[in-house]
């Protein structure tokens, strides 16, 4: 017999099923033992009487929790008493007839719709547990289904989706980086990427035009609130455009997003209201304000553009990126400035004055992505590292496969990238992003699942060449 997802129940009353999960609950009733049996579909109430086959409901009698089984029965209409309107499959049960036990499971270490209220260290320990609640189904499978939409959408707009090296050259960028021994080039790194941006303005050189990644990006940030060493980005670049085309296509998928997947949800304004950097700080005190008009309304939406940000600023000493300059950039060291503000930037006049044509799009007060056009021209690119204090010797070195490419005829371009974990968090009304991500680390960035970081056996350290001092 085929199987039947539980949520398809409803529509086999009076019919033979074969159902197989997890037992979510269990209760006795004497003569009678219920059953919820969970698949990812959802619940099913299944009752086995003692009054019939003796050898099957004492079958029954040994399942505890998370047991995994196979349940042939009979779908009927539960009494009137009996239908529970909070479950989808509360008008009808299963009277089993065969019951097989697929694999037993010892005490689950909380109880599974009660992730929450453990600590989150002990459920990203038993992640595969926390995940089996309706709740991380849900979150998963609605990132799932915005990941499909995104890429549906963005195709048919003519984006290509390509994927771009992981093991990569690094180059101060803005955050510090995970480094990986190079075996093959003794003494030497990998860096993994704090995002595509150099792979992806270097695909608009080689003419691809429309691009867009679901991207990993790795960032070795010390603790500091919601983030992760890794997550992923929405990552996007167009050749040929301005500011206006950029903003125009990721406003119109952020709707789409929320209209199709979200119906429930109502964004505040449309087109999203838009408030320049020094608004923003002057109404609000913060450049990522919460516009929205109630705070109370878990589905209510205020998208924002914040735009014509300050390019550079005032170095402190924590945050110089690599340089070694009175100022550093505020967002990307690769943006160019808003048009009028070219000749400034040209001549390192005015640094302070200069605005940058990034444009970060908030919502619910959360930053959610943020981009700008970029520098196509090598000059303009050479000149915003001078002003941030790179050394000629190391602007060739880090950043002179840019430069030279830029040489090749560039074409203009821009781009954004989201933060997809943020995203999808507002969406489903949660506190963090780890809750919208399978496998999330601690804030100090250990996998409790897989007891990651950990040592490495001294073959492997020795054949990098590297030796580890005791701390
Ligand atoms: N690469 C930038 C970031 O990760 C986004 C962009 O400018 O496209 O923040």
């Amino acid at each position: 017999m085929e199987r039947t997802v539980v949520s398809e129940t409803i529509s086999h009353e009076g019919k033979k099923v074969k159902v197989q999960g997890w037992v979510h609950s269990r209760r006795d009733h004497g003569k009678l033992i219920f059953i919820d049996l969970r698949d990812r579909s959802g619940l099913l109430q299944v009752v086995f009487w003692g009054g019939g086959d003796a050898v099957l409901f004492a079958q029954a009698d040994k399942l505890r929790s998370e047991f995994v089984v196979t349940i042939t029965g009979t779908v009927q209409k539960r009494g009137e008493n009996q239908v529970n309107a909070e479950l989808p499959t509360g008008t009808v049960e299963l009277a089993a007839e065969t019951l097989e036990i697929l694999n037993e499971s010892e005490v689950p270490a909380f109880e599974i719709e009660k992730a929450t209220e453990v600590g989150e260290d002990r459920r990203m320990e038993y992640r595969y547990l926390d995940m089996r609640s309706e709740r991380m189904r849900n979150n998963l499978e609605k990132r799932h289904k915005i990941i499909k939409l995104i890429r549906d959408e963005l195709d048919q707009k003519g984006f290509w989706e390509i994927e771009t090296p992981y093991l990569t050259k690094g180059t101060p960028e803005g955050a510090r980086e995970f480094i990986v021994p190079a075996r093959l080039s003794p003494g030497k790194f990998y860096v993994l990427p704090q995002s595509p941006q150099q792979f992806k303005q270097l695909l608009m050189v080689g003419g691809v035009e429309k691009y867009f990644q679901i991207a990993r990006c790795f960032r070795d940030e010390d603790t500091r609130g919601d983030r992760q060493a890794e997550f992923t980005q929405l990552d996007l670049e167009m050749s040929f455009v301005e500011r206006e085309d950029v903003m125009a296509i990721n406003e119109a998928l952020l709707i789409k997003i929320v209209e199709t997947l979200y119906p429930d949800k109502h964004i505040q304004k449309v087109p999203f209201p838009r408030m320049t950097y020094k608004e923003a700080m002057e109404q609000y005190g913060t450049d990522r304000p919460d516009i929205r008009e109630n705070k109370e309304d878990p589905n209510l939406l205020a998208f924002m553009w914040v735009i014509d940000f300050p390019f550079f600023e005032k170095t402190d000493k924590e945050e110089h990126h690599g340089a070694e300059g009175e100022w550093t950039f505020t967002h990307n060291p690769f943006s160019a400035p808003i048009p009028e503000h070219t000749d400034k930037l040209m001549a390192k006049a005015g640094i302070g004055e200069i605005l940058t044509t990034q444009y970060d799009v908030v919502l619910n007060g959360s930053e959610i992505g943020g981009g700008s056009i970029r520098n196509h021209k090598p000059e303009a690119l050479r000149k915003v590292l001078e002003i941030i204090g790179h050394k000629p010797e190391n602007i060739e070195r880090d950043f002179g496969h840019m430069l030279k490419a830029f040489a090749y005829g560039a074409p203009p371009h821009g781009g954004i990238a989201w933060g997809l974990e943020r995203l999808v968090m507002i969406l489903q009304n949660e506190p963090s992003i780890r809750d919208v991500m399978a496998f999330p680390k601690t804030g100090d960035s250990r996998d409790l699942l897989m007891q990651a970081p950990n040592d490495v056996n001294p073959k492997t350290l020795k054949e990098l060449g590297i030796k580890v001092e005791e701390q």
